[in-house]
């Protein structure tokens, strides 16, 4: 066996697992060998890195650790004594280690202990290495979903990879494929809307790009589908409350994304979710860790909690006695790796010893994370070049995508008789600009820390660089942050600047930027209870449009605005999202019409919080009947975003009528006509309908989409095929089948019915996609 192969060439000096020539396998067989039960379990252990360790030492007393153990950091606890169990090989990974130099001194502790284990550094690499100042800050996710352009998601996770394996980071906690089902969650802004599919789709672009060929090798790292399962649908909107869905909603919505994650994209981690769903805590629920993802479909990673999320299976959830029944729990439940901190380890192995975790849970944890290090090929080599680092951070091919993203992820919502483009010839008009994300790095959204200004466009940069080359003039004033800042002195002057203008702009919306704990609006913690704009942001644009000048709304914000007001009387809304390091730049080009707007809502805008849930894919029932005081449509459907050209759609035609069997595919053909006068790009969106099904169905799922460029007059036919599992849904048993009868296919560039135009397909016999 390969064992003894093993002991006949291995010895202590040149052992079979430094021999990168060796597989993989034998490789982990002979690491495992040397192995006692105590550095099994080590591997599973996770810490926060020493520069975080510091700064939580200078900045937290024990009294707020007391008040809330959401910090997370343990008393008494010091980046010394982590740097010492580092050592001593106590250590697996280490999550939020931001400069290269921190990974590499880590690395050289690690290489300290006895077996020269590498450490497999983590980070929150969600829309670039964001965490790690001076890379490239791509849109955030929801804007990359509103590209609706999965191959330029998948381009920029691949740089992500290069510059975090550059930086010394090694896994990205992303995709967060969670399924948007209430704009109230802070956390919005971090995934990519509201629909399974495009969720799917853009999570495995993210998953592709950044794991690329199985993650062997030093240019590419694993990744994380997050969060297991349904948090961002908790029932009052609030982060870690519980969620209470029902098992068909699970697996019709929330679940599909992490099946084709794991089938489709190998994903090797996922991280547990903070929340409760129907009274089991995400951290030990075996049916979805264990039973559906490893059994049912095949997940072959690891899991990591998520944030001290074992511990609080007792101390938040209240359903094990103390820290030890927890991680029993989670353990016992599939759980592999601890995030973060002390006790674990020493509770872990105490539970194995009492024979209340079985050895074999311990034994495959290791095996895989110790897989990840060798794939990617840390024995090899765990350091990094410094200078390499900061030549491939915000490279120019790395900046050509993220402009690139940021240019087809903005939508323009609202343009009153074609107010925009703006023309060309400014002939010395003045374009007056304010707003409280006019002029900061709002624009990057969360998981960002503060960028060096010379890579960051601002709004008022990026209007003021593009306006006075077309002969405008351009004017700006501070208005101040949102609430107390917002004053009435400032909206005072404002009003006055606004009215010596031609136009205005005003740069408003949310913020979620990490380290602006202060002022942040939304994000991760930071929920919202309305959907209008916060502070005095209203007061500040009531004032602006009583000036009589047209007024260009600019929206900056992971999360939607609802204000249908405001889109009543504003001559434009531009939705820019959250669009990273060039969003000043993409904005001001299509404001002035270099760039034609192409970019299309990953979810419904409602128009007041009162409408949620408000999603597309509802159920048949949904709108029998209406509300006593608000419409029962939105502000703005799903799939939505203006051009500054037309498009007309033919009405599909399909390659034959009938499906037959499991293999199956119908490709769906539509004629596009650019009916305009200048060159733009459209959307084209294909939804289905199962006209009659045994359990409800959604009145309309996406199923796929196609972006075409077209020139004016331009014609082009799109093609789209479908396949016979875009009809599937569980049945009684949760088996995954397709239902004989006749399905109606939609194309067209919005959810809006009036949008789109219809054909009919058929099934004649009932199809097994996947049996429980
Ligand atoms: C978040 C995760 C994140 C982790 C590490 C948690 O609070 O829920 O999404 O990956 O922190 O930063």
């Amino acid at each position: 066996s390969c064992k003894e192969g093993i002991n006949e060439v291995s010895d202590n000096e040149h052992p079979i697992y430094l021999d990168a020539s060796v597989s993989v396998e034998e490789r982990i067989e002979d690491l495992m060998s040397r192995m006692t039960l105590e550095d099994k379990v080590y591997q599973m252990c996770q810490y926060v890195g020493l520069e975080h360790m510091k700064h939580a030492e200078n900045n937290i007393t024990a009294a707020d650790l007391e008040k809330n153990d959401a910090l997370g950091f343990y008393p008494g606890m010091l980046s010394k004594d982590v740097a010492e169990l580092t050592k001593e090989g106590k250590i697996g990974s280490f999550l939020h280690v931001v400069t290269p130099e921190e990974a590499n001194a880590l690395q050289k502790l690690a290489q300290e202990a006895p077996l020269k284990i590498p450490l497999l550094i983590g980070i929150d690499a969600i829309h670039g290495n964001g965490l790690v100042s001076g890379s490239t800050i791509y849109p955030s996710p929801i804007s990359q979903a509103a590209t609706f352009d999965d191959n330029l998601i998948k381009e920029g996770s691949r740089q992500t990879a290069l510059e975090m394996r550059a930086n010394g980071m090694h896994w990205s906690f992303t995709p967060n494929i969670d399924v948007l089902r209430d704009p109230r969650w802070g956390r919005t802004g971090e995934t990519f809307g509201e629909d399974p599919y495009l969720v799917g789709n853009m999570g495995i672009a993210t998953i592709k790009g950044l794991q690329s060929d199985d993650f062997t090798g030093d240019d590419s790292v694993i990744t994380c589908a997050k969060h297991l399962i349904a948090g961002s649908s908790s029932i009052n909107g609030l982060n870690a409350s519980p969620t209470d869905v029902s098992k068909r909603t699970l697996f019709e919505i929330f679940l599909p994304p992490y099946r084709r994650a794991v089938q489709e994209a190998n994903v090797f981690s996922i991280m547990a979710a903070h929340n409760e769903v129907a009274g089991m805590p995400g951290h030990m629920d075996k049916f979805m860790m264990n039973d559906l993802m490893r059994d049912r479909w095949g997940f072959k990673g690891f899991y990591v909690s998520d944030w001290n999320d074992i511990s609080r299976i007792a101390i938040w959830h209240h359903v094990a006695k103390d820290f030890k029944q927890a991680i029993e729990f989670s353990v016992n439940a599939g759980m592999d790796m601890n995030m973060h901190g002390p006790v674990f380890d020493t509770l872990l192995i105490e539970l194995v010893n009492e024979g209340k975790v079985d050895k074999s849970r311990v034994e495959y944890a290791c095996r895989k994370i110790l897989e990840a290090k060798f794939k990617l090929g840390l024995f090899e080599n765990p350091f990094v070049d410094v200078e390499k680092a900061k030549a491939i951070n915000f490279s120019e091919t790395h900046q050509k995508i993220a402009l690139e993203q940021a240019r087809r992820s903005i939508v323009l919502q609202t343009n009153k008789d074609h107010f925009l483009p703006l023309s060309a010839n400014g002939k010395g008009k003045t374009i007056f600009i304010t707003g409280p994300n006019a002029n900061n790095q709002t624009t990057l959204g969360d998981w960002v820390s503060p960028q060096p200004e010379d890579n960051i466009i601002t709004m008022l940069e990026g209007v003021t660089a593009l306006g006075e080359k077309k002969g405008y003039r351009i004017d700006y004033f501070d208005s101040g942050d949102r609430s107390k800042e917002i004053t009435e002195a400032n909206i005072e002057k404002a009003a006055q600047m606004a009215k010596q203008a031609d136009i205005c702009v005003l740069a408003l919306g949310e913020n979620s930027f990490r380290h602006d704990w202060k002022r942040k609006t939304t994000g991760e913690n930071i929920d919202r209870a309305t959907l209008r704009l916060s502070g005095n942001q209203m007061k500040l644009t009531d004032k602006i449009l009583e000036q009589g000048k047209p007024v260009i709304i600019v929206y900056v914000s992971g999360s939607p605005i609802a204000e249908p007001w405001l889109e009543q009387r504003a001559s434009a809304v531009v939705n820019t999202w959250e669009s990273g390091a060039f969003a000043g730049q993409a904005t001001a080009e299509v404001i002035f019409g270099v760039v034609n707007p192409s970019g299309k809502l990953p979810l419904t805008i409602p128009r007041s919080v009162g409408q949620l849930q408000m999603v597309y894919n509802h159920k048949p029932t949904a709108y029998i009947h209406k509300y006593n005081t608000e419409k029962k449509v939105p502000l703005h459907p799903f799939g939505f975003g203006l051009s500054y050209t037309t498009f007309e759609f033919s009405k599909p035609s399909l390659s034959k009528e009938t499906f037959s069997g499991i293999d199956d595919n119908i490709t769906v053909s539509v004629n596009v006509v650019n009916t305009g006068e200048i060159a733009g790009e459209e959307v084209v969106q294909l939804y289905i309908r199962d006209n009659i099904s045994s359990f409800t169905r959604p009145v309309k799922e996406l199923k796929g989409y196609k972006r075409v460029a077209l020139e004016p007059g331009e014609s082009k036919t799109v093609t789209i095929d479908i396949t016979t599992e875009s009809l599937a849904m569980y049945d009684h048993d949760y088996n995954f089948i397709v239902e004989p009868g006749d399905f109606t296919i939609m194309t067209g560039n919005s959810s809006r019915d009036k949008d789109l135009k219809t054909a009919i397909v058929s099934v004649k016999e009932a199809i097994v996609i996947d049996k429980n």
